[in-house]
């Protein structure tokens, strides 16, 4: 297809975080403005099945991010009569949970039915049967209609807001990589040059960019926006497997698992993460590397990295000793228990993909570009961090739909006032970047340490916060982000 010279919205980048964008500008134009507003979606990816079939990348949706997408992205119409899911221990798994329709009225919904959706999760030490913490999200989340995380691979996450995107009348318009940005101060619009491998260059004229990316943003370099960033001294690894019993370790009392859930496991050496996915597959990640094991690191650096430098995943058998330092996985453990106890239930039988990569943690100095306040960035482009507490991409999609909203609620506002709205929402998204940026570093920090006496003071902490049932439900509500609500927000809780 050809692409307009002159548009009113240019989003650059068609992963999550640019959909959540788009969706939320054209399904909150008022019904004057429709047939006359111009957006349009590029990414440099030629196809949009860019992230490839085995991978999941990030996997936690929370309770904010699905307020957020009923709020503003999900049709208007189906949003009124959908059914809460408070208190649900699960939704029902549409059997081909991986294929989604051509247009969904309703992400929220689509997601919902098709990810496992974690009412818990616990903070364990390793070799010990009890969690430190044990964090119930309802009674968390009282005042959300969303009191669970849904855990689905970003591969259908991506693909329920391409149909929401399609059944709102637009697309991605792949294959173009944007290669300048020419700037024309607060009162011209900015010219944008787009490159195509088969269609040669095209300059877009735009009212307004969004700079959705990545962590190796185009945008955010060719506007001059400063990216401050560190990398993290170690690498993580993380893996999607199978493992012999499929209910291992969620069926083992003697694990301390009274049912599915997700959490962190501090051994010597690290941490662990174990969290369900659906198919009965399990992500395990850890901080700590097989002896064996040579990550190769900066070999490769993957197109959308997202901030992460790659390297060559580690086999099945090191990561079965990854997982064997911080759970247990043979029979021994598996005292009542039900099944062959000369098998070890938590051996690793399929691997569909595994990955190792160093973690850089920044913000970008303004998510509005100060010269023209025509410019903005958000997801990876505007913040990279640990991936502790899965909230990257949920912290993305909440940029996403607040910027859109803004621009929206300001399409007929003096070029004054929507400067003023702009640069408040840019400092709101930024205020809540930092914190977050911050509070991954410090749980980082203390997932990670190395040192026997300061291990021992930390679980000696941690057992003591369990103590003070309200600490572990502020920390759900930070990480779910239901603290980061604007004032005087209200939930709709009408149909719970
Ligand atoms: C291997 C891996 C594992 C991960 N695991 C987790 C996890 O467990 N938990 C978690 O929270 N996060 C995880 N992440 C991070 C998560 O995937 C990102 O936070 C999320 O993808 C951010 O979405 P985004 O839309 O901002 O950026 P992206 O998903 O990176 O999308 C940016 C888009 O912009 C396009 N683009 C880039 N440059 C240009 C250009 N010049 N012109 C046009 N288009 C361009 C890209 O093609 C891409 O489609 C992982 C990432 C990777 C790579």
């Amino acid at each position: 297809m050809s692409l307009p010279n002159t548009v009113d919205v240019l989003v650059v980048g068609g992963g999550p975080v640019g959909m959540a964008a788009a969706c939320t500008i054209l399904n909150n134009l008022p019904q004057e403005s429709r047939a006359s507003f111009k957006l349009l979606v590029v990414d440099r990816n030629i196809s949009v099945h860019h992230i490839p079939q085995n991978q999941s990348r990030a996997i936690g949706l929370h309770a904010r991010t699905f307020e957020v997408l009923a709020e503003f992205v999900d049709e208007p119409e189906v949003r009124e009569k959908q059914t809460g899911i408070r208190g649900r221990e699960s939704a029902p798994i549409l059997q081909d949970a991986a294929s989604v329709p051509d247009r969904v009225d309703s992400v929220t919904q689509s997601l919902l039915e098709r990810g496992i959706l974690l009412t818990k999760g616990g903070l364990r030490l390793s070799g010990r049967p009890k969690p430190i913490l044990h964090m119930k999200m309802a009674s968390a989340l009282q005042d959300s209609q969303f009191q669970q995380i849904c855990c689905i691979p970003q591969r259908v996450t991506e693909a329920v807001l391409r149909a929401r995107l399609n059944a709102l009348g637009a697309n991605v318009e792949g294959g173009w990589t944007v290669v300048d940005i020419v700037k024309k101060g607060r009162e011209g619009k900015v010219l944008v040059t787009l490159e195509h491998d088969k269609l040669g260059r095209h300059d877009v004229e735009t009212d307004f960019v969004v700079g959705a990316d990545g962590g190796h943003s185009a945008v955010r370099q060719l506007s001059g926006l400063a990216f401050p960033r560190q990398s993290m001294k170690e690498p993580m690894i993380l893996a999607d497997v199978k493992t012999a019993d499929e209910r291992w370790p969620f069926e083992y009392k003697t694990l301390g698992y009274e049912g599915v859930e997700g959490g962190d496991t501090f051994c010597k050496l690290g941490f662990g993460l174990l969290l369900p996915m659906p198919g009965n597959w399990l992500r395990v990640a850890a901080n700590f590397l097989p002896p064996d094991f040579d990550p190769g690191l900066n070999h490769v650096r993957g197109p959308n990295s997202g901030g992460h430098v790659e390297g060559h995943g580690p086999t099945r058998e090191q990561m079965q000793w990854v997982l064997d330092q911080y759970l247990p996985t043979d029979a021994e453990w598996m005292e009542g228990g039900s099944g062959d106890r000369s098998k070890k239930p938590g051996e690793i039988v399929e691997m569909r993909w595994s990955t190792v990569f160093k973690i850089h943690h920044g913000i970008v100095r303004s998510y509005l570009e100060p010269e023209t306040g025509r410019i903005a960035l958000i997801g990876d482009a505007a913040h990279v961090h640990s991936p502790m507490g899965g909230r990257g991409l949920n912290n993305g999609i909440q940029d996403a739909t607040s910027l859109g909203m803004t621009l929206v609620e300001n399409l007929d506002s003096t070029q004054e006032a929507r400067q003023t709205a702009l640069q408040s929402w840019a400092d709101e998204r930024r205020k809540i970047g930092l914190m977050i940026l911050n509070e991954t570093n410090q749980q980082t920090v203390m997932a990670t340490l190395k040192n026997p006496i300061l291990q021992f003071l930390r679980n000696c902490l941690l057992r003591l916060l369990a103590f003070f049932p309200s600490v572990s439900r502020e920390m759900i509500r930070n990480m779910t982000g239901i603290t980061s609500r604007p004032e005087g927000w209200k939930p709709n809780l009408l149909n719970a």
